[in-house]
């Protein structure tokens, strides 16, 4: 039986809740299956690591991700750190940076019985995920922002060819298996240098994939065009900052950012991570939902299922999601969507359907 290895970083705020309930489905989809494994390593980030190891991404924890197929990771709440830690990356941009995960791929996708402001769409973007304004502390030291007096900050973006041209791949392909149409967002108009090269740089891919129709917009008229026609897109391929802003506005568009699901890939890894934060205001107290990390981790299973060509793997992948999605149909929910079941009651349900399954 094939058995994936997968990395459980359960973090900060209602993290350890809503990852503990996105293994439990995982764990009990797989046993329905009865054709795949899960070894799932549990390992420490955020507050639990600072307590342990005095870093909130110890050396220890880097090393297991490592020998691990894939990461399931939970929110962290780096506000709350320590100064020293609150100087240093916090603890995604740490993982995005050290793996250079470099993808962030944010599918929005209106689901039944779930109120979408924008009728019905069905759109990814992809994220460059580590330049941008958003530039690596550690590579750029210094160089990113500094003040130079105490009422002038300056802050620099830093965008490569390279990075430009593997997201734009990324883009592409995924556009090839679905719509064939890939939308460049984009402020060369006033940026004309490091929006100029992003821009330049994936129409020049965009032409090894001449099935697929390419356009580009402005960030400002993208977010207006999302709101009107948001059904018009296929995939969305941006920078860093504009695809953080975007994804959210995306997320909520469809539905609720509590359910806007994500992976970071570097196609050798990848790391499941729901969209939304930590929650503080929720945590401990068993509602929040958790279908940003289950709908993230069935992401991260289907990309496993790709890469090892396991059609098995895909298989538990959509005993999870289709048993989630009809939970909800049924009208059981979190507090978030207007439901009434707990975050254990919710997956306790998700788990009886699993079970149910043909
Ligand atoms: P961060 O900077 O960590 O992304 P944030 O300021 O974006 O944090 P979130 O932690 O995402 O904030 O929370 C925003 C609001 O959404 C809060 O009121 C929170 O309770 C709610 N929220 C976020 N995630 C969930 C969830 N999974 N279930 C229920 N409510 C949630
Ligand atoms: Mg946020």
């Amino acid at each position: 039986m094939a058995t994936y290895r997968i990395g459980v970083l359960r973090g900060d705020g209602i993290g350890p809740e809503i990852v503990e309930a996105t293994v439990a489905i995982i764990a009990a989809a797989a046993e329905h299956a009865g054709t795949t494994a899960f070894d799932f390593v549990s390992l420490p980030m955020g507050w639990e690591a600072i307590e342990k190891h005095g870093e909130p991404i110890p050396d220890v924890t880097k090393e297991a991700l490592l020998k691990c197929h894939g990461w399931i990771m939970g929110p962290h709440d780096s506000s709350s750190y320590p100064a020293e830690h609150r100087e240093k990356r916090n603890p995604s941009g740490e993982l995005r940076h050290h793996f250079d995960l470099y993808a962030n791929i944010r599918p929005s996708k209106t689901m039944a019985g779930i109120k979408s402001v924008v009728g019905e769409a069905d759109l990814v973007i992809f994220r460059e995920n580590t330049e941008g304004f958003y530039p690596d502390r550690n590579m750029y030291a210094g160089l990113g922002e500094y003040m130079i007096n105490p009422d002038i900050a300056i802050v620099n973006g830093v965008f490569t060819r390279k990075a430009a041209e593997r997201i734009a791949h990324a883009a592409f392909r995924m556009a090839m298996q679905r719509r064939r149409k890939v939308t460049i967002v984009h402020k060369a108009n006033v940026i004309r240098l490091g929006y100029g090269l992003f821009l330049d740089t994936c129409r020049e891919v965009g032409k090894q994939y001449p099935e697929v129709t390419v356009e580009d917009y402005h960030i400002d008229a993208m977010a207006a065009h999302l709101v009107r026609r948001a059904r018009d897109f296929d995939v969305i391929v941006t920078t860093n900052m504009f695809g953080d802003i975007l994804s959210d506005l995306a997320g909520e568009l469809v539905g609720s950012l509590g359910l806007a699901p994500s992976i970071n890939t570097n196609d050798q890894q990848a790391m499941a991570q729901a969209a939304h934060g930590s929650a503080p205001d929720i945590a401990g107290r068993n509602i929040a939902n958790p279908v940003g990390e289950l709908l993230s981790t069935v992401m991260l299973l289907d990309w496993l299922a790709e890469r090892h060509e396991d059609r098995e793997l895909y298989q538990v992948a959509r005993l999870a999601e289709n048993a989630m999605t009809v939970t909800m149909q049924e009208g059981i929910c979190t507090a978030d969507l207007g439901g009434t079941a707990s975050t254990t009651e919710f997956t306790e349900a998700i788990i009886q359907r699993i079970r149910q399954s043909p």
